[in-house]
């Protein structure tokens, strides 16, 4: 077990991030992150701690493949938060690490001009876990941003996998970062993804690029077009910029409060806030349940039992599935 967080209560931890204190805040991600029980007891109770300081902020999802202009984009739009007064926070969703053994986020020197700004937070992605245990980590230290003042968090994710779905569940508003020129299947962008789209910007709209950046917007933009309107009632937008020139990174900003202005009148900011609580709680029931029943004893014999046995051919899957969950539920219903 690891020793360095002993002896420091859930009070410390409290009240640091109330403090505002950036140190703690870290610390305190860390715990949520961490796979060790007793990290995880003291996480739960550092956040019940706070939460009644948390909910404040915009959470700003951005997807996209890598090479795109992530980095450079959040580098540029977040000092313009920076410059209308936000205190920001970025986090980064990467469960492919888990696999590379090394966060493809993580390995490069980004956004170092924004790391170095006051009011600015920076957080890497998970080095290691499930792409349910990340979306989890992940909204967990979105609370504790929030709780420690960060009142604009920009959720970052590699567009490929299903990270790009965690971050949408995770976020207020998700924008979409596509190159010219390059066609969808070779961005990985998933029909899937564009329908979540709140909006679609196309970046690197600068020097030859451009004129090919505002023929990928006219195409791109129809395409939305035909797309039904999301249960917001908002009209999926799609704009170009340049994060180098600056162009259009005023007005993604400003497209952006006016997506705020709509939800918040017609109430659908909360409802979604609402409707992702639910289902994160959903998931984590689902991925709970699973995990105790097959951490069982008695299940993981059984299993075996049947594995080893001769009488596959006879099995009735599903009548022994119920009676198994029977048995381990301690009922019959
Ligand atoms: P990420 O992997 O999506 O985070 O992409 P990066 O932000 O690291 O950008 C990938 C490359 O594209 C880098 O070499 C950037 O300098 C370049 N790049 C990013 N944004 C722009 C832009 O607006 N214009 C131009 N010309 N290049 C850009």
């Amino acid at each position: 077990m690891s020793v360095t967080f002993n002896n420091l209560g859930p009070d410390f931890y409290i009240k640091g991030i109330l403090n505002g204190e950036m140190a703690v805040l870290s610390r305190a991600i860390t715990l949520v992150e961490s796979l060790n029980a007793s990290h995880q007891l003291l996480a739960q109770q550092i956040i019940d701690g706070v939460l009644h300081k948390t909910g404040n902020s915009f959470r700003l999802g951005i997807t996209g493949v890598p090479g795109v202009g992530k980095s450079t984009f959040i580098e540029s739009f977040g000092k313009q938060l920076i410059s209308k007064g936000y205190k920001i926070a970025v986090l980064a969703v990467d469960p492919s690490s888990t696999k590379s053994k090394g966060s493809i986020l993580g390995d490069k020197t980004r956004m170092e001009e924004l790391s170095n700004a006051k009011n600015v937070y920076i957080r890497p992605s998970p080095s290691s876990g499930t792409l349910g245990g990340v979306t989890r980590s992940t909204y967990e230290s979105i609370l504790l941003c929030e709780a420690a003042g960060y009142n604009f968090i920009l959720i970052e994710t590699v567009g490929v996998g299903q990270s790009e779905v965690a971050v949408s569940k995770l976020s207020d508003f998700f924008l979409l970062l596509m190159l010219a020129g390059a066609g969808d299947e070779l961005q990985g962008i998933k029909r899937g993804i564009m329908e979540q789209a709140d909006a679609l910007v196309i970046t690197k709209a600068d020097g030859a690029n451009l004129q090919k950046a505002k023929a990928a917007r006219s195409e791109y933009a129809h395409a939305m077009h035909l797309m039904q309107a999301s249960e917001s009632g908002w009209l999926a937008r799609t704009h170009i910029c340049s994060s180098l020139t600056q162009m259009g990174v005023a007005e993604v900003y400003d497209m952006i409060m006016e997506y705020k202005q709509f939800v918040t009148t017609n109430g659908f900011f909360e409802k979604k806030r609402k409707q992702q609580r639910l289902d994160l709680f959903l998931e984590t029931l689902d991925s709970q349940l699973t995990q105790r029943f097959f951490a069982n004893r008695g299940i993981q014999k059984k299993i075996v039992e049947l594995r080893e046995g001769q009488d596959l051919q006879l099995l009735q899957p599903f009548s022994l599935a119920k009676k198994l969950l029977d048995g381990f539920l301690g009922n019959s219903d």
